[in-house]
Parts: structure tokens; C-alpha cells; sequence
């Protein structure tokens, strides 16, 4: 019997881990969750799992929580805060850590639990990209697992020689292939990008995701940031990771070996498939999800994605050649960039100009090795990218 720690509980890789840990008690015991402000939602959660620890971020929320347990009858501990999530990651008794945080504000949840040498399930991508190396570097050192969730990192996972390691490069791989949707504009002609909604770009074709997600993938900006991700897991150089749009979504990525064989895992494109690869690993559990009924798909397409359409994915592409300040500063822009679009502060074509105007006064900074650089430097970066977003909307404003 194992306990689970689920940070980003609510979320929608939160919820599919509980649905896959509700499956099987025998082996799994929910001992704590976090979320960063919904209340209800996390009380709902509480109801079905029962965990001995919950934890909000927002202390007037996590007193509304407390209460609501306490009416309940649960018996369940409930703590506020940053701090606390980070507590809760590092408990001696959790066994396996979900990291499904949204966002840079994973990075400090995520390398607690990676810092007390846990079985870390990750999911939060954007840690991996800001500060990769950091995170690799205590995993090694405190001997921390880390399995990848990201449905292209866990399919690499699943293909590479077992046991596969994160953070070691993988021996005979020749390249790696993400494979990705091409997301909700894949055909939409350039001239329409211009007016695209909010509404329209978290439409995924495919996957049920997180709205930043989702806009990440519209853009592609979530292909560039996994293959920065990938670069950070297999300690592969940028040349030899490739993205190839698969409108399908069934071949979730392709491992290339030097004698030429290819690799792929295939499946329904439902996160609780590499979740519960995950959970499981090196084991197999049923995860609630059926194979694919390949006959009935039919045909698997494959085409190179296009800069024009996805410049995003060129900026991403930039910032793993370069390497230096330049992931962490186009995450934050990225993040910034992406909010301003949902609040309709910024049009579509906006995300990418304000992370490459980021980019380019990011170019001659320092790294920032440690932590405190690194947060600086994303500190630094998300201020550029709203003065940015400032300036673009004055200018559209006027237009
Ligand atoms: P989501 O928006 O659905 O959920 C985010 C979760 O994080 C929520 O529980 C929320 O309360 C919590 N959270 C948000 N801001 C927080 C903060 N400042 N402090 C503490 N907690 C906070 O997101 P999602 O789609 O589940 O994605 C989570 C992560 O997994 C992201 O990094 C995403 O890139 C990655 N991911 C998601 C999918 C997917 O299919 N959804 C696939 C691959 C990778
Ligand atoms: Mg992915």
C-alpha cells in the first residue's frame, strides 16, 4: 500500500489521477491534496478520497475548507499556503508525489518533493523548462524518481531500453519524434489567426485540458516547451529532437534507434493512460481506458509542422538551441502572454511577439543557476512580458 500526494488536485490531470487511483484501494491511499483556490472543488474531492491532509493556497479559502470538513465530519487536516503544498510533497509517509501544478508555480512543490527523493509523477512541464538542470541535478542527488506524464515523455518512456531513467541519455536512440495535434487551427488560413477567440483556441481537436494548456497547444507553444522538456528527461541535443503533426492523436511519440527501428506508443488520447503507466510503473494496472480500435481509425497522417502558422514553436525551438536565460525567460513570457490572451488583453498573434520581444532583451542575462536566479530571472521576465503586453495593447488600441 502506497500513499498519494496530488498537487494540482482539481485540475484536470488531478482529477484523472484520482479517477485512476479510485480504481485501485488495494494498492493506493490518497493522503493529501492540493489545490490553489477552489474550495468546493477540493471539498468534493475530500468527500470522495478522504485524504489526511488538504492544503489551499489562499488562507480565506482554506479557512472555508476547514469548516466545510469540520461540518462534514471528515478527518481531514487542512493547511494554507505555499509552504504547506511544499510540506505536504515532502511528507515522510507520502510514497508517490503527483505534480500536476499549472505553471512556474509548480517549481517549488516539485523540487521539495524531488529534494526528499520521492517517486515524482510529473505532469507540471513548465518546471522542467525554467529550471531543468536544477531539477535534474537534485533528483540525482537525492535519489528522487521521476516519471514523466506528459503523454510524449511517457510514450518515449515506455520505449526506451528498461529500466528507462529520466535524466540519464538513453543508449542506441538516434532521435526522438514528438508527435502533436497540430491543436484547433491546424488549418484555419494564417489570415484568420489574427481574430481568433479565446474561445475557439482552447477547442482542442483531440484532449480534454487545463485552459493555459490548451492555448499552448493552439499555438504549439506546448510542443516547443516538451521539446525543451525532452531535451531536460533524455539529455538529448536539440538536433536530435523532432516534432511531426499527427492529427490523430494515437501515436503519442516515437523513439528512433541508430539501427533504424522507430519505436511508437499508441492509445486512446486519455491522460489516464500514462498515468496509470505511471502510478503502476514497473508494473501494469488497468486505467479505465479500452485500446484503440485501429481498423475503425482507419489512417494515421503525419506533415512537418509549418513557423509561419506555429512561431511559437520556432521561438521554442531558439530557446533550447541557445539554452541559457532563454527557456526560463520564454516560459514566463509564455504564461504572461498566454493570460493577457484569455483576458482578451492581448489578440492571438500577440503571444508570440511578446515572448520574442522577452527573448531578445533576455539574450544577453545570466542563467541563473540556482534557485534564487532562476526565480529572479522568471520574476524579471514575467515583468518584461506585461509591459510588453501593455504596450502591444495601447498600439492595438490606436490601430
Ligand atoms: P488545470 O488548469 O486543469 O489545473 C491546474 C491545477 O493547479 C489546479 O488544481 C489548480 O488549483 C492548481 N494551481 C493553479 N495555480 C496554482 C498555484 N499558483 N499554486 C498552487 N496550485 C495552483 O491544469 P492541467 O491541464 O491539469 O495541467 C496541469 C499541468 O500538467 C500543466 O503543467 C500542464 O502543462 C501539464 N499537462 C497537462 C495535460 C492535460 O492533458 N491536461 C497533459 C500533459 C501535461
Ligand atoms: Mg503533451
Amino acid at each position: 500500500m502506497q500513499n498519494l500526494v496530488v498537487l494540482g488536485a482539481t485540475g484536470t490531470i488531478g482529477r484523472n489521477t484520482l479517477d485512476v487511483a479510485a480504481r485501485h484501494p488495494d494498492k493506493l491511499r490518497v493522503q493529501g491534496l492540493t489545490a490553489q483556490r477552489d474550495v468546493e472543488g477540493l471539498f468534493e474531492l475530500c468527500r470522495l478520497h478522504r485524504p489526511r491532509y488538504a492544503v489551499l493556497v489562499e488562507p480565506a479559502a482554506a479557512a472555508r475548507l476547514r469548516d466545510l470538513c469540520r461540518d462534514a465530519a471528515l478527518d481531514c487536516e487542512v493547511m494554507e499556503g505555499v509552504a504547506a503544498i511544499c510540506e505536504l510533497a515532502a511528507h515522510p509517509e507520502a510514497g508517490q508525489v503527483m505534480s500536476a501544478i499549472v505553471g512556474a508555480a509548480g517549481l517549488l512543490p516539485t523540487l521539495s518533493a524531488v529534494r526528499a527523493g520521492k517517486r515524482v509523477l510529473i505532469a507540471n512541464k513548465e518546471p522542467l523548462v525554467m529550471a531543468g538542470a536544477l531539477l535534474m541535478a537534485e533528483s540525482a542527488r537525492h535519489g528522487a524518481t521521476l516519471i514523466p506524464i506528459d503523454s510524449e515523455h511517457n510514450a518515449i518512456f515506455q520505449c526506451l531500453p528498461s529500466p528507462a531513467r529520466c535524466g540519464e541519455r538513453p543508449k542506441g536512440v538516434h532521435r526522438l519524434i514528438l508527435t502533436a495535434s497540430g491543436g484547433p487551427f491546424r488549418e484555419t488560413p494564417l489570415a484568420q489567426l489574427e481574430a481568433v477567440t479565446p474561445q475557439q483556441a482552447v477547442r482542442h481537436p483531440n484532449w480534454v485540458m487545463g485552459q493555459k494548456i490548451s492555448v499552448d497547444s493552439a499555438t504549439m507553444m506546448n510542443k516547443g516547451l516538451e521539446l525543451i522538456e525532452a531535451a531536460v528527461l533524455y539529455r538529448l541535443p536539440a538536433d536530435r529532437l523532432d516534432v511531426v503533426i499527427h492529427p490523430e492523436s494515437a501515436i503519442h511519440s516515437v523513439v528512433e534507434y541508430v539501427d533504424g527501428s522507430m519505436l511508437a506508443q499508441l492509445g486512446q488520447p486519455d491522460m489516464r493512460v500514462p498515468i496509470a503507466h505511471a502510478l503502476a510503473w514497473p508494473e501494469r494496472w488497468e486505467s479505465g481506458v479500452g485500446g484503440l480500435d485501429l481498423a475503425a481509425l482507419g489512417r494515421f497522417r503525419f506533415e512537418a509542422p509549418d513557423e509561419r502558422r506555429f512561431p511559437c514553436l520556432r521561438l521554442a525551438r531558439f530557446a533550447l538551441r541557445q539554452g541559457g536565460a532563454l527557456p526560463n525567460a520564454l516560459n514566463a513570457a509564455n504564461e504572461v502572454a498566454v493570460e493577457a490572451f484569455l483576458q482578451h488583453r492581448l489578440n492571438y498573434p500577440g503571444i508570440p511577439a511578446v515572448i520574442e520581444e522577452v527573448m531578445d532583451a533576455a539574450a544577453g542575462r545570466q542563467a541563473g543557476d540556482d534557485l534564487d536566479g532562476i526565480l529572479a530571472l522568471d520574476a524579471w521576465a514575467r515583468e518584461a512580458a506585461a509591459a510588453a503586453v501593455a504596450e502591444l495593447g495601447r498600439s492595438l488600441r490606436h490601430a
